[in-house]
């Protein structure tokens, strides 16, 4: 990774792989520009889920979002496609074309705002993720790939047995404040 560029995690959720839109929503990130280093179909177990939203397990819609990303709400659909891309300005760039957190404030142009919805139950099906921030996105790849699943050597791994393992698993500490101004 060259200076000044980020990596970021990229998940089409359950309510865009039932929808059918993981080849559109691979199409808009292409259309970026940003390097695609990794790529797999994954199971979301709730052990999985908790871990990667671990930092909102305060907030009152938790447990249904938890429910959501393993699909429990889009015909039990707990196979989501994670990417990770590479490249200058990655959260921005990503953040731009996926669109605000909730799909009814999200511009139209955006895959959010032109393809989520919000539940009844008042879930934001938003189609994708995309990580926060570059220390998000690093705990996020981390936590979604192992070392040998990524065509770039993105983060030291070392050998344990006879695979490799990430150095620091969980990645730096997470961030759980307000979102660095440039990001926003
Ligand atoms: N979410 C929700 N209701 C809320 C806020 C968030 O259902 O009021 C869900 C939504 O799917 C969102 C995810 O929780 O994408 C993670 O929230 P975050 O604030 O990290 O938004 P993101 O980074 O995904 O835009
Ligand atoms: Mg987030």
């Amino acid at each position: 990774m060259k200076n000044m560029e980020e990596s970021i995690l990229v998940i089409v959720k359950p309510d865009g792989m039932v929808k059918g839109l993981a080849g559109y929503v691979l199409t808009r990130f292409e259309a970026t520009g940003l390097r695609m280093v990794a790529a797999r179909m994954a199971k979301v177990t709730r052990e999985l889920a908790e871990a990667h939203y671990h930092h909102l397990r305060e907030k009152p819609f938790y447990e249904e979002l938890i429910r959501f990303i393993m699909g429990e709400f889009d015909n039990n659909q707990d196979n989501v496609l994670a990417f990770a891309f590479v490249g200058e300005s990655a959260v921005k760039k990503a953040r731009a074309i996926a669109g605000a957190t909730n799909p009814e404030e999200a511009d139209y142009r955006t895959i959010r705002g032109s393809l989520g919805r919000v539940t009844t139950k008042g879930i934001f099906e938003n189609v994708v993720h995309v990580s926060s921030d570059p220390i998000e996105g690093e705990r996020e790849i981390k936590l979604w790939f192992w070392p040998e699943e990524l065509t770039v050597e993105l983060f030291p791994s070392k050998l344990a047995g006879n695979r490799k393992v990430w150095v620091e698993p969980g990645g730096p500490k997470t961030r759980t404040g307000p979102w660095p101004e440039e990001y926003k």
